[in-house]
């Protein structure tokens, strides 16, 4: 059984994927306290129902679409993901898994598409992330960097160069707070140091100031 928070069908918002119709399984719970965490509703384990992989799968039944992404909360959180990862793939959904990089992705079916958060200091958890993930990763992972001000992107500009090796030529993700880093001014220091990363606007947030749930 997974502990679910809401299922939803909506634009992808972040990752390479931004602007595709996708459906959202967000799962309730998370080991981490974001200094800018928009989706305190899924954090708590209490938050959320408990239902099996095959009610989820049949929920999602009811979409024209092939892109599903799991997020949270934090997914990795429930073993019992890695079976939902596995029956989505099996039935040739095209699946992204959003996790804040804290715990292990091993034991995931690696073709699933991991969209990894590293927390900035920013973020006021920096120092969970899972630096044993970086030797698992594949061409078509993505890192994502959530920036809350200058020093978050001279940090993570810090860890690309420390672990270049690992990385290499990932697709990597700047994206800003708003309310506190203009991205304006993360793209002038994206270009000024030639930073071989995306700069990404949440889409759904700027199609839907108000909406804090469900888009
Ligand atoms: S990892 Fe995600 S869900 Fe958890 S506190 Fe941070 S932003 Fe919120």
């Amino acid at each position: 059984m997974l502990n679910l928070s809401e299922i939803f069908y909506s634009l992808q918002g972040e990752s390479t994927f931004a602007g595709l119709p996708c459906l959202f399984v967000r799962l309730a719970g998370c080991n981490l306290d974001c200094s800018y965490c928009d989706t305190g509703y899924a954090r708590s384990p209490v938050a959320g129902e408990m239902v099996s992989v095959a009610e989820i799968v049949a929920r999602l039944a009811g979409y024209q679409v092939s892109l599903v992404e799991i997020t949270g909360g934090e997914p990795l959180l429930q073993p019992e993901v890695a079976g939902l990862v596995d029956k989505l793939l099996d039935l040739n959904f095209t699946v992204l898994l959003e996790t804040n990089g804290s715990l292990s992705i091993a034991g995931i079916d690696p073709g699933v598409f991991f969209i990894i958060d590293v927390k900035t200091p920013g973020s006021k958890v920096a120092t969970g992330f899972n630096v044993a993930n970086l030797t698992l990763l594949q061409p078509h992972h993505q890192l994502k960097f959530v920036m809350v001000d200058e020093a978050d992107f001279f940090w993570s500009l810090d860890f690309l160069t420390q672990h270049k090796a690992e990385i290499g030529q990932l697709e990597t993700i700047f994206s800003p707070v708003v309310s506190s880093f203009a991205p304006a001014r993360l793209a002038e220091l994206m270009l000024e140091h030639q930073v071989n990363a995306r700069l990404q606007l949440q889409l759904h947030t700027r199609l839907w100031p108000d909406c804090d749930r469900g888009r």
